[in-house]
């Protein structure tokens, strides 16, 4: 079958990479981006700029959006005919919340068009790779019809009808990944305080990150409600965190992120779970602070 046209809106890294696949892949490309010029490298490989919006959505059936956020959206087709949107399946890749994906799908429906939400577990470099994955959520039928397309990008996972469950998933992925790359930043910065290098730490920082089998542990008890304090306890780990934040302070370092740790540690002992496993703060993150 002959690679179908495709319409990349959004031309930053993640947009670049992914006309470039497409472009690889002998698919007819058209893109459109508020700066025209980051459309150049794609241009001289064969892409085609659109001369507007409009323009970029007739082009094909398939419109994939890689932008910021849902606010970019609004700006770049806020304006158009609505009828320019008319049956086009809109395959919105932009990060957001679930709200504002949600939000954007019913915007998009408005206009007849179709909105596949995704979201993109790789950086760029991982484009084109199917070992990289994308977890997509809204209308099947569009996701099935579009699903060979979508698979140039990425390895491709439909999990859902709901147009915020892909948006959701996504920022699961986020808190865990930011959380756990803010500890590396961390360490590096107690490190270097140290006179230690990054490379120094490679191989503590390639296995205190591997959290596989504390997730494996953990999975079961959890969803059992079984927070039972026989392998590890909150209390141990309250004194653990106290001493990352004073070696971190010690160090002259910036203590804002041990500092939070530390004080979640100890409100889950205030709360009665000392004796519990720390698994236990699940349930005193599952509500606001007091
Ligand atoms: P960028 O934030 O660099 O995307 C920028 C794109 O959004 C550009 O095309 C930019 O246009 C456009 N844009 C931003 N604001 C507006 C606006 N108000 N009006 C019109 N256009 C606007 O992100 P990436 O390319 O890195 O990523 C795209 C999406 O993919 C993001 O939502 C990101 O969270 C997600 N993602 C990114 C990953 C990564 O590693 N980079 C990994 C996984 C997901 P202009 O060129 O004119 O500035």
């Amino acid at each position: 079958t002959t690679p179908a046209p495709v319409t990349v809106i959004g031309l930053g890294p993640m947009g670049r990479a992914m006309a470039g696949a497409f472009l690889d892949r002998g698919h007819p490309v058209t893109v459109w981006n508020r700066t025209p010029s980051r459309a150049d490298a794609l241009v001289e490989r064969g892409a085609r700029l659109a001369a507007g919006a409009e323009e970029a959505l007739s082009a094909a059936e398939l419109i994939v959006v890689s932008l910021t956020d849902q606010e970019a959206l609004y700006a770049l087709l806020g304006g158009v005919d609505p009828a320019a949107l008319k049956g086009r399946v809109l395959v919105n890749l932009s990060s957001d919340t679930p709200d504002r994906a949600r939000e954007a799908a019913a915007w998009v429906a408005e206009r007849g068009a179709t909105q596949l939400t995704g979201g993109v577990l790789t950086p760029p470099s991982g484009i084109g790779d199917p070992a990289s994955t994308t977890l997509y959520s809204g209308p099947r039928a569009a996701f099935d019809a579009h699903r060979a397309t979508l698979e140039v990008l990425t390895g491709a996972d439909h999990r859902g009808e709901d147009p915020g469950l892909a948006a959701l998933l996504y920022q699961l992925n986020m808190v865990m990944f930011w959380t756990a790359l803010s500890g590396y930043w961390q360490a590096i910065a107690l490190a270097g305080a140290h006179g230690l290098t990054a490379s120094d730490i490679r191989p503590l920082a390639v296995e205190a990150l591997d959290l596989r089998q504390f997730v494996e542990f953990y999975t079961p008890r959890v969803d059992a409600g079984d927070h039972r304090g026989d392998v590890d306890r909150l209390a141990m780990g309250a004194a653990s965190t106290e001493h990352v934040l004073h070696t971190v302070a010690d160090a002259g370092v910036d203590t804002a992120l041990p500092a939070a740790v530390a004080a979640l540690f100890r409100r889950g002992v205030e709360a009665g779970h000392a004796a519990d496993s720390s698994s236990s703060l699940v349930e005193v993150l599952g509500k606001p602070a007091a």
